[in-house]
């Protein structure tokens, strides 16, 4: 348990509605009650808001009219004593408030360290703590769903379980190593081992879609001026009403705008939107195309389907040779239907990685729902789409690589335990996968990456 008391201001700079201050530590509650003044007397109990003033200790004046709120332990967030000044939300009063309770002996709190305080004193696991930082950061709908659910505990019961199962089997197996002379109760050792292998293959199937809907995509949309690489861009930012922030460009050659497509939050790369120069290289887009699609990890290639494939077409084309690459056949209205079919240009244009195609016409609207679902599978990789209401997905990068291994452990010892190998060699694989499993759950990981985890959080969080 810690000693301190930290506070810090928990709603973000600026001008709101409410500014929130958060101490959390052994001295909270004493700390508080030297600026703040309730309204009526009485104690402050556990759970009841209190109407007062916050006010200058040394000079007596008030600096906000506020609610406080008292949290003891162990029921709180950080299983600490805790207090919630609720300020107006203006940068003085908060500010100001902050400050009293810093005068009081408070310490400012590091970032993420009401959330580390509660991973250290076992109210949340480290996954869920992570959950936390998700749910804020959360870009989508099915974004949040996932945070939700991991902040509710479903990956710590599951990884728990299984480390349990495997305490056990890594018990016996140690007992019959070191004192092979006693007579041990037997276990199911293949059996339990092959359960606990495919929960952490099933884990790390979802992990395929869990990580896709967390961390989104970024797509290039390239192409000749003119074929309708803005149009489509605006209806794919529309296919969605939540829309994040946009976040400009990487580099100057390109736009960067965020859609929701269908749960998934895609970067769409654009480079249309960016007037030509005089310069020839410039204006076939040939610079361009490369720069965006250098940072995306699919390409939307944009053929105007209303004339014959030209040369520029096919060189962008090759631009996006290694890139997974949804074809899009656009002015499909406009087409004239004596040319040579869709199918045969695209076998023509020989693509190596070309995951899909979609015939589209932005004027009338055909076939865009079919380039979103068909966007939506390649960013998928063939996985299936996630079900309302199914957020049960691992979608933390760490936590896939950290099943990569526990299963790959588990599997040397599941073959071994088949081939009669030596219980040492079982017993290493065992608590291998054991400390794998545990950097999840946050039982085995160092204060290096705790300090790492938590960094990543606000401050006040
Ligand atoms: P970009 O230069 O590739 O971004 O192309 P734009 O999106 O600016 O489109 C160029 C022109 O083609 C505009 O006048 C659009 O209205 C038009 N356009 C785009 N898509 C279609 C389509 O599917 N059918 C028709 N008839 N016109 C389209």
């Amino acid at each position: 348990m810690e000693q301190d008391t930290i506070v810090a201001i928990a709603t973000p700079p600026g001008e709101g509605g409410l500014g929130v201050v958060r101490m959390s530590g052994p001295e909270a509650i004493a700390f508080a009650s030297r600026l703040f003044r309730p309204v009526r007397p009485g104690p402050l109990c556990s759970y009841r808001l209190r109407y007062g003033h916050v006010v200058d200790p040394t000079s007596g004046l008030v600096i906000d009219e506020a609610l406080l709120a008292v949290m003891r332990a162990p029921q709180s967030f950080t299983r600490e004593d805790v207090v919630e000044f609720s300020c107006h939300g203006g940068p003085l009063p908060v500010q100001q408030t902050l400050q009293g309770c810093l005068d009081a002996g408070a310490r400012l709190a590091r970032p993420g360290e009401f959330t580390l305080r509660a991973f250290l004193n076992g109210r949340i696991d480290l996954s869920q703590a992570e959950a936390t930082l998700d749910v804020i950061r959360a870009q989508t709908d099915a974004g949040l769903a996932l945070a939700q659910a991991q902040l509710g505990g479903w990956l710590a019961r599951e990884v728990r379980a299984v480390r349990a199962v495997l305490l056990e089997l890594l018990a016996y197996v140690t007992v019959l190593v070191d004192f092979p002379e006693d007579e041990v109760e037997p276990q199911d050792i293949g059996p339990r081992l092959r359960t606990s292998l495919q929960t952490v293959t099933s884990l790390l199937e979802g992990a395929n879609q869990g990580l896709v809907y967390r961390h989104g995509a970024r797509v290039a949309i390239v192409g000749q001026p003119n074929v309708g690489k803005s149009s489509l861009l605006n209806v794919l930012l529309r296919s969605d009403r939540a829309i994040v922030t946009p976040i400009p460009g990487t580099t100057r050659d390109t736009l960067e705008e965020t859609a929701n497509l269908n749960g998934i939050p895609v970067v769409l790369i654009d480079t249309a939107g960016i007037h030509a120069s005089n310069d020839l290289v410039e204006r076939l887009g040939i610079e361009r195309s490369r720069a965006a699609l250098a940072q995306a990890d699919v390409a939307l290639l944009v053929i105007d389907a209303s004339r014959p494939v030209e040369d520029e077409d096919l060189l962008i084309a090759r631009l996006t040779a290694d890139k997974p690459t949804l074809l899009v056949w656009n002015k499909l209205d406009q087409r004239d239907p004596a040319a040579p079919s869709l199918a045969s240009l695209a076998e023509y244009l020989d693509h190596p990685r070309l995951a899909a195609t979609v015939a589209t016409s932005v004027a009338t609207g055909e076939g865009l729902e079919t380039l979103v679902q068909g966007l939506v599978q390649v960013l998928l990789g063939g996985h299936a789409p996630l079900a309302a209401g199914e957020a049960r997905l691992v979608s933390n990068p760490r936590h896939h690589d950290a099943l990569r291994r526990a299963h790959e452990y588990l599997a040397a010892a599941l073959a071994g335990w088949d081939a009669n190998d030596p219980t040492d060699l079982l017993g290493g694989d065992l608590l291998a996968a054991l400390n794998a499993l545990g950097e999840i759950t946050g039982e085995s990981v160092g204060d290096d990456l705790l300090d790492l985890i938590f960094s990543q959080f606000c401050i006040g969080k």
